[in-house]
């Protein structure tokens, strides 16, 4: 067995998925603690075009499962052929295909599976990760046991890692040997069609606008989708906008909702309940805008802005359009 970590990069023509950046960025530095190399295991449309551009982030090499664009779980018997002793960790994203995908490997190769985890690293030689439980409030530190098979499948939630900035590093590509039919090759898709609200994958955001009861209505949002689309970031919400249905469910954050890790959440009209704060309270910097200066998020917000968001949000909006030059 090498000390190799593995990783899943998932394409869509010729494009990595920004998982599949932040996941060689971890592979890269996992791989440094291990003595390693970081190996990605790309799939989808261009994969093949686009893999060797993963040694910006550090990848030594790419093995292509295959390059249509096709079901994820199709490529789930290349990827347990290219798994099967191969390295210490496979690192998945904890996205839908990725799930899947890690499944299959776990199922197929017996091996020791975590997740999803905010932090891994390598410890006296194996794969150590974090991972959060009881609401936040308790942070659980996983090994494989001793003497259990490699690689030990590792799910790992967006934002764990930031995409180092593209250096000129170039991955050894090569192409994964066929891989046998089964079930799983012959999955098709039964029917696709548009989500009836536009709903991004928060959990991937790096610039989240989160909207709470203050927002007061479905027409409310208006201005934090403005705010949200000039900054190129997503809209989010507290439960209690949900549940008055200003917003799908889909876009709720917090213990009953997605757990989001931005580089900036600005929440308005958000009280800041713990059921809210779990699910983002590992924001690297949170803007709170609340008209109660003793709101409880003002107590862990980086920024606290007392006022009313209906004046606040459009002044900023207009003001990061200027600074644009829109
Ligand atoms: C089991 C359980 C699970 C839960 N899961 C979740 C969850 O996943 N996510 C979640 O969010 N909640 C969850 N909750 C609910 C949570 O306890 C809170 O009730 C909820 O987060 C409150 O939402 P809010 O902050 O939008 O509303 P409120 O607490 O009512 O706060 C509204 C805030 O808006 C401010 N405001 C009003 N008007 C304006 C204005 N014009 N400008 C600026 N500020 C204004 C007010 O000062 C207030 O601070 C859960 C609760 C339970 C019991």
């Amino acid at each position: 067995m090498s000390n190799d970590i593995l990783f899943l990069a998932e394409f869509a023509a010729g494009t990595p998925a920004r998982s599949a950046l932040e996941l060689a960025t971890g592979a890269a530095e996992l791989a440094s603690q291990s003595g390693g190399s970081a190996i990605g295991l790309a799939y989808g449309a261009g994969a093949s075009d686009g893999a060797a551009a993963l040694g910006a982030q550090g990848a030594a090499r790419a093995i292509v499962l295959g390059n249509e664009d096709r079901p994820a779980i199709t490529y789930a018997p290349a990827l347990v052929a290219a798994t099967r002793d191969a390295g210490l960790a496979l690192l998945a994203p904890a996205t839908p295909n990725g799930r899947d995908l890690a499944a299959a490997v776990v199922g197929s190769l017996h091996v020791p599976a975590f997740g999803p985890v905010r932090a891994v690293r390598i410890a006296d030689g194996v794969v150590e990760s974090e991972q959060a439980t009881l609401q936040g409030s308790v942070v659980t530190t996983s090994r494989p046991a001793d003497g259990a098979p490699s690689p030990s499948v590792v799910l790992v939630l967006a934002n764990t890692f930031t995409p180092t900035d593209g250096g000129t590093g170039s991955a050894e590509v090569s192409a994964a040997p066929a891989a046998e039919e089964s079930a799983l090759t012959q999955a098709t898709v039964a029917e696709s069609h548009e989500a009836e609200a536009k709903v991004v994958n928060l959990e991937e955001a790096t610039i989240i606008v989160a909207g709470g009861r203050g927002v007061a209505s479905e027409e409310g949002f208006a201005p934090l989708r403005e705010l949200a689309g000039v900054l190129g970031g997503a809209v989010g919400a507290s439960r209690a906008a949900a549940d008055a249905g200003w917003i799908p469910y889909q876009l709720q954050i917090g213990q009953t909702g997605k757990v989001v890790k931005p580089a900036l959440y600005i929440g308005a009209g958000i009280s800041g309940a713990i059921q809210h704060r779990v699910g983002m309270q590992t924001a690297e910097h949170v803007v709170a805008i609340n008209k109660d200066p003793d709101a409880p998020i003002g107590e862990f917000a980086d920024l606290f802005v007392v006022g009313d968001l209906f004046q606040i949000i459009p002044a900023l909006t207009e003001e990061i359009r200027r600074r644009k030059g829109a």
